[in-house]
């Protein structure tokens, strides 16, 4: 039996368990998954999808440097969230739940595909509260030649004994760190604890896939890289975050570092203006006085029709440039 499909049956065996009294995320909702969606992520059993196709603006590692109509990453974005932040740019999905929902048939058919179309890598967008439907596709899929690595793209609002199942599945974590502050992690997600648990669960993630493998043609295969989305007037948030990947991993982990904030949905007044040229440099300063070499960057500056928010009711919802 291929490798990977005896991990996928181990996770499933611990983690399915799970859903009938939802403890799969932080928010420990406690309702049955099965039985539908009474938590807060709104989910029930199967997975939905608001768009699954050929990503070209991931970093390049992911998305390679080919552009449209090349290859890229083959991205599924999943619709509910178990975080919600209030600026978020994928809102139509995550709070909105646009898409449709799929069986794991049809989600393993969806993985294929996007691999016959010849993407990298496949990318869950925000897999984490729909782990079980996307660990029964991945077995299917798998067993069917699904063989490209898998990225677990996540807000990092995670359980760390969550990803520990997850070990020898996922090839590429790519988690946000989206704050340090508990306070900020409140007011803008909902969620105090944040931090504790996102740094918890990006511990394991780093413990299982420490170093960025690339291969010759510079994509990856394995790795983390750590992302982190920039805040209006959150700079110092955004150094404290980047202390602690330094102080507590370590300074050579690879870090992408976000400028493409652009003021969404339930955004609050302090947060309605994109991040400043200013506020960017100086938190790269500091990222480069920590020793962090490994970065992707963004242009310190995006233009009012420079943003990369995606609008989920077109069938191509991004805007290549
Ligand atoms: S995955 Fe959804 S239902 Fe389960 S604990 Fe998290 S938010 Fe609640």
């Amino acid at each position: 039996m291929n490798a990977k499909i005896g991990r996928l049956e181990r996770a499933l065996d611990a983690l399915a368990p799970r859903g009938r009294d939802c403890d799969l995320c932080p928010r420990d909702c406690r309702g049955d998954r099965t039985l539908g969606s009474s938590g807060f992520c709104g989910m029930g059993d199967r997975a939905v999808v608001a768009q699954a196709l050929l990503h070209y603006g991931e970093e390049p590692v992911l998305s390679g440097t080919e552009g449209p109509p090349g290859r890229g990453s083959g991205t599924i974005f999943f619709s509910g969230c178990n975080l919600r932040c209030l600026f978020c740019q994928n809102h139509q999905i995550s709070w909105g739940h646009q898409g449709k929902a799929l069986t794991d048939e049809e989600l393993a058919g969806t993985m294929l595909r996007l691999q016959d179309e010849g993407a990298f890598n496949i990318n869950l967008v925000s897999p984490t509260h729909l782990i079980l439907p996307i660990l029964r596709a991945l077995r299917l899929a798998t067993e069917r030649g699904l063989a490209i690595p898998l990225v677990y793209n996540s807000n990092g609002y995670e359980k760390s004994d969550v990803i520990e199942r997850l070990a020898g599945v996922v090839d590429v974590y790519l988690p946000d760190l989206k704050y340090r502050s508990p306070a900020l992690a409140l007011r803008y997600s909902g969620a105090g604890d944040y931090f504790d648990r996102a740094s918890a669960a990006i511990s394991e993630m780093y413990v299982q896939q420490p170093d960025l493998i690339v291969d010759d043609a510079g994509l990856a295969r394995r790795g983390t890289i750590i992302r982190h989305l920039m805040l209006p007037g959150g700079a110092e948030d955004s150094k404290a975050v980047l202390d602690w990947i330094a102080g507590s991993l370590t300074p050579s982990l690879c870090l992408s570092l976000m400028s493409q904030y652009h003021p969404c949905h339930k955004a609050p007044e302090e947060i309605r203006r994109p991040i400043a040229a200013e506020e960017y440099r100086d938190v790269l300063d500091r990222a480069r006085e920590l020793g962090f070499e490994n970065l992707f960057l963004q242009p310190e500056i995006f233009g009012p029709d420079d943003h990369l928010v995606p609008d989920f009711r077109r069938p191509q919802p991004f805007r290549w440039k």
